[in-house]
């Protein structure tokens, strides 16, 4: 195989500044949602607590609450009991000298300090009686010890999932201020494609790139408002393409983007619009193109599936970050072992796809799936990592370090 790239060809990182440059500016305008509407939006101020957590002084565990100072002398101790305190319920104070029966999460009485748990406890009647001295605080949890009131709980431009909803939540926030979710329209490009499900002709595949694209890119952070096949028609394109920039903040193609007699998109989108770079010095997706089409940001990616898969990840993920007004995530790449024997046949980057081993010692090892041709969609399935392989090196030995990015950290 020859060497494809040209001098010319940006890099991945010039790529990357490009694409903030371009998108930064462009995140959506604020709206205020409901915390179930809220989930993957971008908080647009930070979130400052309105209640400490835990809001008041509870149990820890389901047992008797007592003052730790009526406990005179050597045990055995005896308390008499002063009715029973739920969870839930706003406790009367506490009778000096006696034991609360009380539940998890249950609200201290006044007068209280320290719980004993019910196993340590014999209850005889209307009193217990136990062994052990019990110190001021046991199981006792205090008001604010894991959140002051008034501390930040959220910085500005935190992305919300699950546990920052659930914060929200905690602290009695029900609505937050945040950018929304970028929409996304997906456009898979072909003469070739046909709806899987339908019946097929010698030369023509099922369309998968569509389905790709639309589920990375709302595990990504996306809010996928189209997704559509087009053939490889100048006007059919500039029709899906008008549709698609009405509805979405950005635009994802595959296909149709190289040098073929069927390529039509570069040309296309020059014409309709702008050009910001296409081709990177990248393999797989070397054809990449990023522009903008009746002032919306358009991706377009190329046609073979595992280009589709780098390309998007590697661009869609921080393009989606800028729209969002999110910081843009840094891919997390680890350090592991080389296990076989890597050749590259040019000098651009390349993410190879490989299989990531742990040993019992904790030491990472990574070997490469056979098939590494892009059109390999089949052995992707195997493959749960890319091999980094940067710009210049062309072959790596077996035991080489090198590094790995895990591909577990892209999807939800
Ligand atoms: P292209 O970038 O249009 O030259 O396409 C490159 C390769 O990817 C060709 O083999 C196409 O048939 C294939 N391809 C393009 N679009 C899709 C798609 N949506 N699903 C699956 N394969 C595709
Ligand atoms: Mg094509």
């Amino acid at each position: 195989m020859h060497d494809t790239s040209r001098p010319s060809d940006l890099s991945l990182a010039q790529a990357k500044i490009i694409l903030e440059t371009q998108l930064a500016s462009r995140a959506a305008n604020p709206v205020e949602l409901a915390l179930d509407e809220a989930e993957g939006s971008v908080l647009t101020e930070a979130l400052v607590a309105p209640i400490g957590l835990p809001p008041f002084d509870n149990s820890a565990m389901d047992g008797y609450a007592l003052a730790s100072d009526s406990l005179r002398g050597k045990g055995p101790y005896e308390l008499p009991l002063d009715g029973r305190t739920l969870a839930g319920q706003d406790p009367a104070p506490l009778k000096a000298g006696h034991a609360r029966r009380i539940t998890t999460g249950a609200a201290m009485p006044e007068g209280a300090d320290a719980v004993i748990i019910q196993e340590k406890v014999t209850l005889d009647g209307e009193a217990i009686s136990f062994d052990e001295r019990i110190a001021a605080d046991t199981f006792v949890r205090h008001a604010g010890e894991d959140l002051a009131e008034g501390e930040v709980l959220l910085q500005r431009s935190t992305r919300l999932g699950p546990l920052q909803l659930a914060l929200a939540a905690n602290v009695g926030v029900a609505r937050l201020k945040v950018r929304p979710r970028p929409r996304v329209a997906v456009i898979s490009t072909g003469d070739e494609l046909i709806e899987p499900g339908s019946r097929r002709g010698h030369g023509e595949i099922y369309d998968s790139n569509r389905y790709l694209l639309a589920s990375l890119a709302e595990q990504l952070g996306g809010d996928v408002v189209l997704a559509t096949t087009c053939g490889d028609d100048r006007e059919a394109l500039i029709r899906a393409l008008d549709t698609a920039t009405s509805v979405a903040d950005l635009v994802v193609t595959s296909g149709g983007v190289s040098v073929g007699d069927a390529d039509l998109l570069p040309e296309l989108i020059a014409q309709q619009g702008d050009i910001h770079f296409h081709k990177l010095a990248l393999k797989p997706g070397r054809p990449v193109l990023f522009g903008t089409v009746n002032e919306t940001p358009i991706l377009a990616l190329p046609g073979n599936p595992v280009s589709v898969m780098v390309t998007c990840l590697q661009l869609v993920a921080p393009a989606l970050d800028h729209l969002a007004g999110a910081p843009a995530r840094k891919p997390l790449r680890i350090s592991a072992q080389l296990d076989g024997r890597v050749t590259k046949s040019h000098a651009r980057l390349e993410f190879q796809r490989g299989q990531l081993i742990q040993s019992s010692s904790g030491k990472f090892w990574v070997s490469p799936v056979s098939g590494q041709g892009s059109h390999r969609i089949a052995a992707l399935r195997d493959a749960d990592c890319f091999l980094v392989l940067p710009e210049g090196p062309q072959s790596y030995a077996d035991g080489d370090s090198i590094l790995v990015e895990p591909l577990i950290q892209y999807l939800r």
